[in-house]
């Protein structure tokens, strides 16, 4: 008996805890519920949460930290309100809060917008036309990938229901400050680093601002953990580029998100003495494309590396050489043709 009277008031002293770190208002109002003060005292009113009503009789007492509804005669405490209107267990009711109070891991909100992006791809005609348009149609690769789709306007929604708080949406830059999609009409890839999403690219399936990523790392260089096993390397600029070597069976392709290599991607490289790496950066009319891949050629022959630049035809990039119709063999002549500086 003792025992178990010491547990209860250990359980019960937590249960305050609990209550006072998460007040019934707050709670209310991270669920969207929109109370205004009911005159000078402590108390707010507004409409039921329980039940359907037009006319606002659901009170809430921030001094006591309790609730109760004229209309439909429920009333209580935080956790009451949790079973309520959750349909929980008082034990389940008691997990969520603690759920709910516990400090967002970021990892953990990226890992979810993926797989909800993911989940949106194959229902939006208009996100798989533009893979087809870019030459990705195959399954397997999109499924390993990862690669999704934000059709916009209920990203936040879906997180904020799985518990993950608005304002760490806003901060990781998931959604803008009017609480929408950030990369809203965007075809999206998930950026890892040691297994963990750490970054998104979106390629914008319409005219505007074409590339976007979250701010912060972009996590080096794309999928090193599989790419890192082969020598040589292909370096290409563009996850679209990667994508259709990937699917054309050349998994030894990585991708820096650009031609400038930062010093993390530059170790990443040259992590394996003697590697060669085939450079293959966009055709550009301007040659701004060739005079990047020769600093960075510099560069990585300084470090050790076995350098050639692969020349495509005038103009085009890995990514457009394939949607106009070059096949694999096409490609293995270009890298064939790339001799070592
Ligand atoms: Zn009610």
């Amino acid at each position: 008996m003792l025992a178990d009277g010491g547990k209860n008031s250990a359980m019960g002293e937590d249960l305050e805890k609990l209550k006072q770190r998460l007040p019934l208002l707050d709670y209310l109002r991270q669920q969207n519920w929109m109370g205004r003060p009911a005159g000078h005292g402590p108390e707010f009113v507004g409409l039921c949460p329980l039940h359907a009503e037009s006319r606002p009789s659901f009170y809430v007492n921030v001094r006591k930290n309790l609730f109760y509804c004229h209309g439909c005669g429920q009333g209580g405490d935080l956790v009451r309100f949790v079973q309520l209107s959750r349909h929980l267990s008082f034990p389940q009711s008691l997990a969520y809060l603690e759920q709910q109070i516990a400090p967002a891991d970021p990892a953990d909100v990226l890992e979810e917008a993926a797989a909800f992006y993911q989940q949106q791809l194959p229902r939006h005609s208009e996100a798989l036309r533009y893979l087809e348009q870019r030459g990705v149609h195959d399954p397997a690769l999109i499924e390993q990938l990862r690669i999704g789709y934000a059709p916009g306007g209920n990203l936040r929604r879906h997180l904020t229901a799985q518990g993950y708080p608005r304002d760490l949406l806003g901060r990781l830059g998931l959604v803008n400050r009017r609480g929408n999609d950030a990369f809203c009409q965007r075809i999206v890839f998930p950026c890892r680093h040691d297994g963990r999403v750490v970054n998104f690219y979106g390629r914008s399936i319409g005219t505007v601002f074409a590339h976007r990523f979250l701010p912060g790392s972009k996590g080096n260089l794309f999928a090193w953990e599989s790419v890192r096993q082969f020598s040589p390397v292909i370096l290409v600029e563009g996850l679209f580029d990667l994508a259709v070597l990937w699917q054309a069976g050349f998994r030894n392709t990585t991708c820096a998100f650009g031609t400038h290599l930062t010093l993390a991607q530059l170790e990443q490289l040259s992590d394996t003495s003697g590697r060669r790496v085939y450079v293959v950066f966009d055709q550009d009319q301007n040659q701004a494309g060739q005079q990047a891949s020769q600093a960075l050629a510099l560069r990585l022959q300084r470090l050790g590396l076995t350098v050639s630049l692969v020349k495509l035809p005038a103009g085009q990039d890995p990514n457009s050489y394939f949607v106009r119709g070059a096949s694999a063999a096409d490609f293995a002549l270009c890298l064939q043709g790339a001799k070592a500086l």
